[in-house]
């Protein structure tokens, strides 16, 4: 079983969405799929693919205009969150202390934290890509963590680029990942890769090792493309 997770970001329509689960209705597979969509559609019902948010408070309740927390996202019935994405990183001033709240908040009301963590262009020309990532696993997951968890390594400067790391650097990225978990006394969480996937690239992707599934953006908001890329993840 690997995952494949779709991210729309700030895009999509409920009509899309409701087309999206029409044509999911006949997958044949044994892959775990779910979109994290935007707040408005977490309401969506349905009995095809579990729905997840893209972002979460790290407050409980409060006077937090704007904000939802994870209660919130529990009672519409959300199952996975991504916390941490490199646009939150980026737009948002987001630190690896402030994922770790988020994915505490999450942990604490039954959902399931996607945590992203990945280096950026410069970091990698500087070869500190494994430096960052393995700050970031050991950042941004809460302590003492009981229940499931899933880490999406995605390199910054190929999300939503059209390009991707080599296999060789995927698998390298994710065995530092996995090792950096298995000292933490995490060994068997699922690590995800993400950015630039598509029906093409997937099954080399998610034949590598440690690779557990894929979060996917762009091809996401595509439905015969997303469904394509349910059937090829191996
Ligand atoms: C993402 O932003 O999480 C992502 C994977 O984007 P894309 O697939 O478009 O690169």
């Amino acid at each position: 079983m690997k995952f494949v997770i779709g991210n729309w970001k700030m895009n999509g329509s409920r009509a899309l969405l409701r087309e999206m689960i029409q044509k999911m209705r006949d997958i044949k597979s044994e892959n775990r799929a779910v979109l994290c969509v935007p707040f408005t559609m977490l309401d969506e019902k349905n009995d095809v693919v579990a729905l997840g948010a893209q972002d979460v408070s790290t407050h409980e309740r409060g006077a937090y205009t704007g904000e939802i927390s994870a209660s919130m996202l529990a009672e519409v019935g959300a199952k996975y969150v991504i916390v941490g994405h490199s646009e939150r990183r980026m737009y948002h001033d987001e630190t690896n202390d402030i994922v770790r709240d988020k994915a505490t908040r999450a942990l604490e009301n039954g959902i399931t934290p996607i945590i992203c963590v990945g280096e950026t262009m410069d970091e990698k020309r500087a070869g500190k890509t494994f430096d960052i990532i393995t700050a970031a696993v050991r950042e941004s997951v809460p302590s003492d963590v009981k229940d499931t968890i899933i880490i999406a390594y995605e390199p910054r400067w190929a999300i939503g680029a059209g390009i991707t790391p080599t296999t060789a650097e995927i698998a390298e990225a994710h065995r530092v990942i996995a090792d950096t978990l298995a000292y933490m006394g995490l060994d068997g969480t699922p690590i995800l890769y993400g950015a630039s996937v598509n029906s093409g690239n997937v099954g080399e992707i998610t034949a590598i090792e440690h690779v557990d599934g894929v979060l996917v953006g762009g091809a996401s908001l595509k439905p015969d493309e997303f469904v394509s890329i349910i059937h090829s993840a191996k």
